[in-house]
């Protein structure tokens, strides 16, 4: 953890990227961090300024092709992001955030260059993937089921340095067999709802990569009911 042992939590471009309760991901992350005790402060960095590199975990939602591209160029122009990704920060991404960590998407039609932080590429798909999202994780992640809610045209394409996070079983994810992709300490994923709110143990995973420290079980009875509702909806 970075000042004063504050756990550092920035919300990157809320101004062009923050769609379907992505907002969320970071009152989630700040609320279970607090309910073990640690400090936390949360900052909203928007696309105008520049993004500070001491950051613990970064979030980055959703949005449409236009402010995608906008925030991908300027992503890459600011270096802030790469050079906190350089210092072991985790990175959670949702949606165009996630298209953007790769090496290019599509976006209105023009390939558009990623920030490269995940060894993937995306490209559009026929239809749309709109509904609820669900899948088997990752086991190396050692997370429960997956469920979310997914918006995108694009589709995304995994090379060798990354791991899907979940094997779909209702919905598109990236092709309509795997969902998301996860190297080191970067996470992105397909699922809006908002995430976090509805894969609690998704949320304690980013805060363990990013504190190293085991977390106390906390009441989960509501997420346990949404994820309930939602996963029920699916089967
Ligand atoms: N613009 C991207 C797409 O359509 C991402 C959409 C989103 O973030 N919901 O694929």
């Amino acid at each position: 953890m970075s000042t004063e042992s504050h756990l550092r939590l920035i919300w990157l471009y809320p101004d062009l990227l923050s769609t379907y309760g992505d907002r969320g991901n970071l009152l989630i992350l700040a609320r279970r961090a607090d309910l073990r005790g640690l400090p936390v402060e949360c900052a909203e960095v928007r696309a105008d300024q520049p993004v500070p590199s001491d950051g613990d975990v970064y979030l980055i939602g959703g949005g449409e092709d236009g402010p995608q591209a906008l925030a991908a160029q300027r992503l890459v122009t600011d270096g802030g992001l790469h050079r906190a990704v350089d210092r072991g920060a985790t990175v959670f991404s949702v949606c165009a955030g996630y298209q953007l960590m790769g090496h290019a998407f599509f976006a209105k039609g023009t390939k558009c260059a990623g920030l490269g932080l995940l060894d993937i590429t995306s490209d559009r798909g026929e239809t749309r993937a709109v509904g609820e999202l669900a899948g088997e994780c990752d086991p190396m992640l050692g997370l429960p089921t997956l469920t979310g809610f997914e918006n995108h045209g694009g589709r995304t394409h995994l090379g060798q340095g990354v791991r899907p996070v979940a094997r779909v079983t209702s919905g598109i994810g990236n092709d309509g067999a795997s969902e998301g992709a996860w190297h080191g300490r970067i996470l992105g994923t397909y699922s809006h709802g908002p995430a976090l709110a509805r894969n609690p143990a998704l949320a304690d995973l980013l805060l363990r990569w990013a504190t190293g420290l085991t977390l106390e079980p906390i009441d989960d009875r509501w997420p346990t009911r949404l994820r309930e509702e939602r996963l029920s909806a699916v089967r």
